[in-house]
């Protein structure tokens, strides 16, 4: 009864984390999905959280984004589409483009490699940060 007890919070879990992360299109570090999920889930440790979203980014429910931030960062939406990193404080919004289905084929014709993808990330200065800088040139 214990190991299906704690299966099942297991499920639950990984339920609830899934469910905060598909809330939100702010991409969150393991950590700030922590804070998130600490309502519902209070004893929940951080590693769990780590463990968890690596086990649903693997199985494909969640995705882990190839950002170059530091911090690994996660998306509750799995449709293919690209994304912007605020050069000077880490954030990564949605780019609401269409996919370039031209540029795998391309690619294909290039090398000698069978083409499964690729990844854009598109970096800039996000309007916060270019609010703050503009106070700053203005003193
Ligand atoms: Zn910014
Ligand atoms: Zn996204």
């Amino acid at each position: 009864v214990e190991e299906l007890e704690k299966r099942m919070r297991l499920t639950n879990q990984r339920q609830v984390l899934m469910e905060e992360l598909r809330k939100v299109t702010t991409h969150p570090t393991a950590s700030e999905l922590y804070d998130m999920v600490r309502q519902r889930l209070p004893r929940i440790a951080l590693g769990t959280v780590y463990r968890n979203l690596e086990l649903l980014s693997e199985c494909g429910s969640i995705k882990k984004l190839e950002t170059g931030g530091e911090q690994k960062r996660f998306d509750g939406n799995t449709d293919p589409h690209y994304h912007i990193r605020c050069n000077t404080c880490g954030r990564v919004d949605d780019i609401h483009i269409p996919r370039l289905e031209d540029l795998d084929a391309q690619a294909a014709d290039s090398c000698s490699y069978t083409i499964l993808g690729h990844h854009i990330e598109f970096s800039g200065i996000c309007a916060d940060c270019n609010a703050v800088g503009s106070i700053r040139r203005f003193f």
